[in-house]
């Protein structure tokens, strides 16, 4: 395998120069587990650990590897190795912590391109869809839908479904599949590129195993596990969450991408809804909400059946849902600063003798 199999970018080869990395080795992390984290590289594979300054330096969580990262390592021992530095991400796809507003949690990086994934019976949603598309354009994840258990329907009830996705959803190709015909899946993959990586978004129950599988066939065994002998079952993690295609493309799939749930896409609206957000910057009513307003011109679209109503009434809920996250968010950073300034004076007074 070589690093452009892994999808290494050539802009990554000039930071790795100017940076002075290049002495250290070149991976991709493909798994994590409690900070142990499995390095992939050209010729070898690595259980590999950050070394011990990244902690003191890593300002937040989101400077620790993860999942699709590229990374300078040195190797110390037979498949064993210590990761210097993470190389910038190209994009990165997060979610709220749960339990924890307004603070986020990387789920993968560096990936290129999302499948969509609704299947065509009880699942279909046209909402949930454009959530899951607001989630690719806040990351800059590209986005493709697909359209799965195709089997389960008749082909103009099919026929109707894709027209009412593309009435509502401009630019995003759509592709038809069944994981049980196997219908549209040598298209889907000749549509793949090489070198490029992708992840599966969707609900549970809609197919995603099942379609990782099709896509892979046996080789996936072939390509990503590295037989016993060379390894002698020394490896913390065995699992791996990025997987080499045979049609050359990469794909993506930890627990966490399964957790990326319809709430976390509340940012990154105005692409997802380019026509409402436009309307709205022309509103000629300042600080107009575009719900009840008179001569709004939000309102007149949606009236003129120009806005999808639909479409509308889930635009304006994920934007409230938008704000509330902002003001989370903006809370949150409050709080931290106020505890680190009395963390600060307490240090000062302990000096002073106060304490
Ligand atoms: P995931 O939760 O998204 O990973 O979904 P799975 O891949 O586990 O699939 C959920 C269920 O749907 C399983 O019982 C699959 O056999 C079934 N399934 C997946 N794809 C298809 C399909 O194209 N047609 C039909 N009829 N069933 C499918
Ligand atoms: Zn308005």
């Amino acid at each position: 395998m070589t690093l452009e199999d892994l999808g290494y970018p050539v802009e990554l080869e000039r930071y790795r120069k100017d940076k002075g990395l290049a002495s250290f080795g070149v991976g991709r992390v493909i798994s994590e587990h409690k900070e142990r984290y499995l390095v992939r590289t050209a010729d070898n594979e690595y259980d590999a650990e950050i070394i011990g300054n990244f902690r003191f330096s890593a300002k937040q969580r989101a400077d620790f590897p993860a999942v699709g990262d590229w990374v300078a390592i040195a190797e110390y021992d037979e498949n064993k190795a210590l990761i210097h530095a993470v190389f910038p991400r190209k994009t990165i796809i997060e979610r709220q912590t749960i339990g924890k507003q307004g603070e986020k949690q990387i789920i993968a990086t560096n990936i290129d391109f999302a499948f969509i994934v609704q299947a065509v019976d009880r699942d279909f949603n046209i909402n949930r869809m454009e959530r899951y598309l607001t989630i690719c354009n806040t990351s800059g994840v590209e986005p493709l839908i697909i359209l799965n258990k195709t089997d389960l329907i008749p082909e103009h009830e099919l026929t109707r479904l894709i027209a009412t996705i593309q009435s509502r959803i401009k630019q995003v190709p759509v592709m038809a599949i069944s994981n049980e015909t196997l219908a549209g899946i040598d298209q889907l993959k000749t549509q793949m590129l090489k070198g490029k990586t992708y992840c599966l978004l969707g609900s549970s129950g809609v197919g995603k195993s099942t379609l990782l599988n099709n896509l892979s066939g046996r080789e996936l065994m072939k390509t990503n596990s590295v037989s016993d002998s060379t390894h002698k079952g020394r490896h913390v993690t065995t699992h791996r969450e990025l997987f080499v295609l045979t049609c050359g493309g990469i794909l993506i799939d930890t627990p966490g991408m399964r957790e990326v749930g319809v709430a976390d896409a509340a940012t990154g609206l105005e692409m997802t809804f380019k026509a409402i957000v436009r309307l709205a910057r022309d509103c000629k009513f300042k600080d107009c909400a575009h719900t009840t307003e008179i001569g709004c011109a939000v309102v007149a679209a949606v009236e003129n059946g120009e806005i999808d109503q639909s479409s509308y009434e889930n635009y304006l809920k994920m934007e409230r849902e938008r704000e509330h996250f902002e003001s989370t968010t903006a809370e949150k950073r409050m709080k931290d600063k106020e505890f680190g300034k009395r963390i600060k004076n307490f240090k000062k007074d302990r000096k002073s003798n106060k304490y």
